[in-house]
């Protein structure tokens, strides 16, 4: 009977816990996509894709998408973390 109230308290627990962090990815999601649609953003896409001569950097085809390599540095990336590819490339990648 003890044990099956731990386990009880512990499944409880890990439903708050898989509640906390559902929020906090909903919360980093709007806060993403508000960045994406924002004008910070805007000009270092542009900046990448520039850096890049509007090339897709896997197949070299005309690149419309900037991806990240890395989500280490969000909302305040570095060049080296950003790269422009096409769609189907963009779409391999998170295929990965
Ligand atoms: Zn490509
Ligand atoms: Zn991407």
């Amino acid at each position: 009977m003890a044990h099956l109230e731990r386990i009880m308290i512990s499944k409880r627990k890990l439903a708050a816990l898989r509640e906390r962090n559902r929020k906090r990815k909903a919360e980093w999601w709007a806060r993403y996509n508000g960045y994406l649609a924002g004008p910070v953003w805007a000009e270092l896409r542009a900046r990448i894709l520039k850096r890049d001569k509007y090339r897709c950097r896997k197949c070299g085809a005309v690149a419309v998408q900037v991806h990240h390599l890395t989500y280490r540095r969000v909302f305040h990336e570095s060049p080296e973390d950003l790269l422009s590819l096409c769609i189907p490339c963009h779409e391999a990648e998170h295929e990965k």
